[in-house]
C-alpha cells in the first residue's frame, strides 16, 4: 500500500501525526529512516525504489521453531489484470542460491524442521541470476546440501510450472507431496482478460502431469469469483474444473477492484447479488470435495510433524502431514518438533483428529 504514491499523498494530507511512511523496497533502511525522523525532528515519506536490488541480512523474527518462512525472491512481472503487486513490489529479483543455501543452513541449525520457499511465482526464480540455477535446481540445491526434513514452497504460477520442477518434485523425499496451484479460473475466456497465460486445458494437461509422476499429491488452488465480464457460462467452467480437479482445497475470494490495476476499469463488473450467489455455490461445491477427499484418512494412519500444542485445546497437539493436513491429536508425551505417526479417528472437512500411535523420529 505505502508503495502506491496517491496512498503516500494521501496519508501525507490527512494524517499529520504520522512521522514516516515507507513500503517494503526500503525495509532494510528502517534504522536510517528511523533516525532521520528522531533526530532531524522532520516526517520522512520515503518512496524512492530500488527495483534491482536484494537486501540480505535484515534480521527476521521467526514465529514458531519448528517451520519457518524463507523468501527466495521478490517482486513479479506476470501483470494479471487484477493485480496491484506488479506495480508496488516492482520486477522479479531472485535472491542468490548461495544465501538462500545459508539461510536454510543457519535454520536447520537451530532446529527447524520445516521450510516454505516463498515468491509471488517461485517458478521464475533464477530467471534474473544469469546463470543456470533455475526453481527445480534451487530444490535440488537445498535438498543435497541442507539437512531440512520438509520443504513446501508457493506460489507457482501454472504457466511456468516446468517438467524439470515436477521431475524434482518426485526425486527428493524432503520435498512435500504437496503443490499450490492457482488456476482463478476453469473459463479460457475469462484467463485471458485476467492475462494469465494458459488456457483451462494447459491447467488440465498440468495437473495430470503432477498427478502421473505423484498420485497421491495434495493440490490446493486460489479461485477468483466475479472477474469483471463473468458471465453464468463461465463461472459454471469454473464449477467443472473444481469438479474435474477435485482439490483438496481452494481459497476462494470475491474480485474487488484495486485502483491501478487494468481491470478496475473494466467497464462490465458483475454485480454483487450474482456474485454472492456464485461464491456461496463454489463455496458449497468446495467444501463437499474437501470433506470427501479428509473422509478418506478416516482409520487410517499418517505421519505428522508436530508443531506444539493446539491453540484452541491445550489438551491436543498439532501438526501438518506431508500433504499440509492439519492434524489434531492426543498424545501422553511432548512430541514438538517429533515426526509421529497418528491414527485418524475423526475427521472434519479442514482438519484430521486422532491419538498418537508411535514417534518415528
Ligand atoms: S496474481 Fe500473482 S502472478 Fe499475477 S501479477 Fe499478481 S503476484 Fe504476479
Amino acid at each position: 500500500m505505502t508503495e502506491q504514491p496517491h496512498i503516500v499523498e494521501e496519508i501525507k494530507k490527512k494524517y499529520k501525526n504520522v512521522d514516516l511512511v515507507f513500503g517494503t523496497h526500503n525495509l532494510h533502511r528502517l534504522p536510517e529512516l528511523l533516525y532521520r525522523v528522531i533526530d532531524g525532528g522532520v516526517r520522512v515519506y520515503e518512496t524512492s525504489r530500488t527495483d534491482n536490488e536484494v537486501a540480505e541480512g535484515v534480521p527476521v523474527k521467526r514465529c514458531g521453531n519448528i517451520h519457518a518462512w524463507v523468501t527466495v525472491m521478490y517482486g513479479c512481472d506476470n501483470y494479471c489484470t487484477y493485480c496491484i503487486v506488479p506495480y508496488v513490489r516492482g520486477h522479479e529479483r531472485s535472491r542468490r542460491p548461495e544465501d538462500i543455501l545459508a539461510e536454510v543452513k543457519t535454520l536447520c541449525g537451530l532446529g527447524y524442521k520445516e521450510i516454505t520457499l516463498l515468491g509471488q511465482n517461485v517458478n521464475s526464480y533464477g530467471k534474473d541470476l544469469g546463470d543456470a540455477t533455475d526453481f527445480a535446481e534451487l530444490l535440488r540445491l537445498i535438498c543435497e546440501n541442507t539437512p531440512i526434513s520438509r520443504i513446501r514452497f508457493m506460489t507457482s504460477h501454472p504457466k511456468d510450472i516446468s517438467d524439470r520442477l515436477i521431475a524434482v518434485m518426485a526425486e527428493f523425499p524432503q520435498i512435500c507431496n504437496q503443490l499450490h496451484l492457482p488456476v482463478q479460473s476453469g473459463s479460457t475466456e475469462l484467463l485471458k482478460r485476467m492475462n494469465r497465460h494458459y488456457t483451462r486445458e494447459q491447467y488440465l494437461e498440468t495437473v495430470k502431469k503432477v498427478r502421473a509422476v505423484n498420485p497421491g499429491i495434495s493440490l490446493t488452488t486460489d479461485i477468483i469469483v466475479g472477474f469483471p465480464g463473468e458471465t453464468d457460462e463461465n463461472f459454471e467452467d469454473t464449477l467443472s474444473l473444481v469438479e474435474e480437479v477435485r482439490f483438496d482445497q481452494a481459497y476462494t475470494f470475491i474480485y474487488s477492484r484495486r485502483e491501478g490495476t487494468p481491470a478496475a476499469k473494466y467497464p462490465d463488473q458483475v454485480p454483487e447479488e450474482t456474485v454472492k450467489e456464485r461464491f456461496d455455490r463454489l463455496l458449497a461445491l468446495q467444501n463437499r470435495i474437501s470433506r470427501e477427499i479428509n473422509d478418506r484418512f478416516d482409520g487410517e494412519v499418517v505421519e505428522v510433524l508436530c508443531e506444539g500444542l493446539s491453540k484452541t485445546n491445550i489438551e491436543r497437539y498439532t501438526g501438518r502431514t506431508e500433504g499440509n493436513k492439519i492434524v489434531n491429536f492426543t498424545s501422553p508425551e511432548n512430541v514438538t518438533g517429533r515426526t509421529v505417526k497418528v491414527k485418524i479417528d475423526n475427521v472434519q472437512t479442514w482438519s484430521l483428529e486422532g491419538s498418537l500411535l508411535e514417534i518415528i523420529s
